[in-house]
């Protein structure tokens, strides 16, 4: 059992509980006063960044107009994602088509709209945005190694090392297009902060090098993601990654400190959610068997995709927990006919010995990477239902 508390107050609890009672699960109930203290906080740890919200994290459209609201700009990945920024009266001026990978027609399609800002990590794409979004600003994707320190890596698929990086912000000048940055993402839910270090450490030589032997000046650092949700592994506080990153950025540029973008999905709206499924069995496997499996109504397949190898492992509490109850091994399943459909076996979750049919499970920080992180209707079942709470 984890304590609640250390992630939910009793005042949002309670609210929480009344405004959910009645609503069918499994449910996603999103908290958007929680969104609004983490877009706070991140703001005034890093005051002198601008924030580009990774819209993949939550799009969910509350979510969206609060941080429009707020100021945020932001990071989108497809022509889909674009059309629901727009419908939403937002500037293209706050706009970056940060995906790497993407159709030349997609590139025509925002820059129609009004998008100049683009990020690439290829040749062949670096001509694809020259040819269909003219003089657009450009910012090149560099690998950063961080498969061990993340929970959720984004490394591998995005970037090029730097030695490329070089040879393109060259050919974009070539090409006629604005040479803009740098960018990195230091893989999600990122434990490790001299993560940063390296990556900025990078940034800078190519920053020094450019300018000194091509005269290119570039003029911003695009720092990613990776700032922290609040899960079981304990991570730092965002302060502390504030307080580190910017002395590493001190350290590397001096006072000459280029623009800094921040990409942030996760951070922003993870401690927002809260799961709510229904356990539909409790049930052995043999007679003798130590662990009970609890089948419940959520699963890989309705948002729960990040149990995938159990990297990202969320606090759950069931609404049979009170203090001093007793509590055994089990193993959480989902619904669905797969056998892929577990959450958690070599992790040891423990849940109530009495828990039975009918009880809820409340999954905690799942307000990022869930609601439109599943199949539309495996075996039948609908995507998660969002509601959300002012
Ligand atoms: C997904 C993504 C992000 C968000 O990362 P978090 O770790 O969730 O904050 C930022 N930038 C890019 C390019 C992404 O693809």
């Amino acid at each position: 059992m984890y304590n609640r508390e250390d992630y939910v107050s009793n005042s949002e609890w309670e609210r929480f509980l009344e405004f959910s009672k009645n609503l069918e699960t499994p449910n996603i109930v999103i908290n958007l006063h929680t969104v609004k203290k983490n877009y706070i906080k991140l703001r005034d740890s890093f005051p002198y960044a601008r924030i580009f919200y990774a819209m993949k994290a939550n799009p969910g459209k509350p979510v969206l107009e609060l941080l429009a609201e707020m100021g945020s700009n932001f990071d989108i990945a497809s022509r889909y994602e674009l059309d629901k920024i727009l419908e939403l009266k937002i500037s293209p001026d706050r706009l970056s088509f940060g995906n790497t990978i993407k159709k030349a027609k997609d590139i025509a399609y925002f820059y129609e709209k009004g998008v100049r800002m683009f990020a690439t990590d290829s040749k062949e794409d670096l001509k694809n945005i020259a040819t269909n979004a003219p003089g657009s600003r450009v910012y090149v994707r560099i690998l950063v190694e961080n498969s061990v320190t993340a929970d959720w890596p984004l490394s591998r698929k995005f970037g090029c090392h730097p030695d490329m990086a070089y040879d393109l912000i060259v050919l974009a000048k070539k090409l006629g297009l604005t040479p803009y940055g740098i960018s990195f993402h230091v893989g999600s839910q990122q434990r490790d902060i001299g993560q940063w270090n390296d990556a900025i450490a990078k940034t800078k030589y190519l920053f020094t090098s450019l300018e000194e032997e091509e005269d290119i000046r570039l003029s911003m650092i695009n720092m990613g993601g990776g700032f922290p949700a609040s899960y079981i592994e304990p991570t730092n506080d965002l302060h502390d990654y504030a307080s580190e990153i910017t002395r590493y950025i001190r350290d590397d540029f001096g006072e000459d400190r280029p623009e800094i973008i921040l990409e942030p999905g996760r951070s922003l709206v993870a401690d927002s959610g809260i799961l709510t499924s229904e356990v539909v069995l409790v049930s052995r496997k043999n007679n003798t068997a130590l662990s009970r499996w609890v089948y419940q109504d959520a699963g890989k397949f309705n948002g729960l995709i990040e149990t995938l190898d159990e990297s990202i492992k969320y606090p759950i509490i069931s609404s049979k927990d009170k203090p001093n109850v007793r509590e055994s091994e089990v193993i959480i399943a989902g619904p669905t006919c797969d056998s892929m459909d577990i959450m958690y076996e070599d992790n040891k979750y423990k849940l109530p010995t009495n828990l039975k049919i009918g009880d809820k499970l409340y999954w905690l920080t799942t307000g990022a990477y869930t609601s439109t992180y599943a199949s539309v209707g495996f075996n039948g079942f609908p995507p998660l239902k969002t509601y959300f709470m002012e």
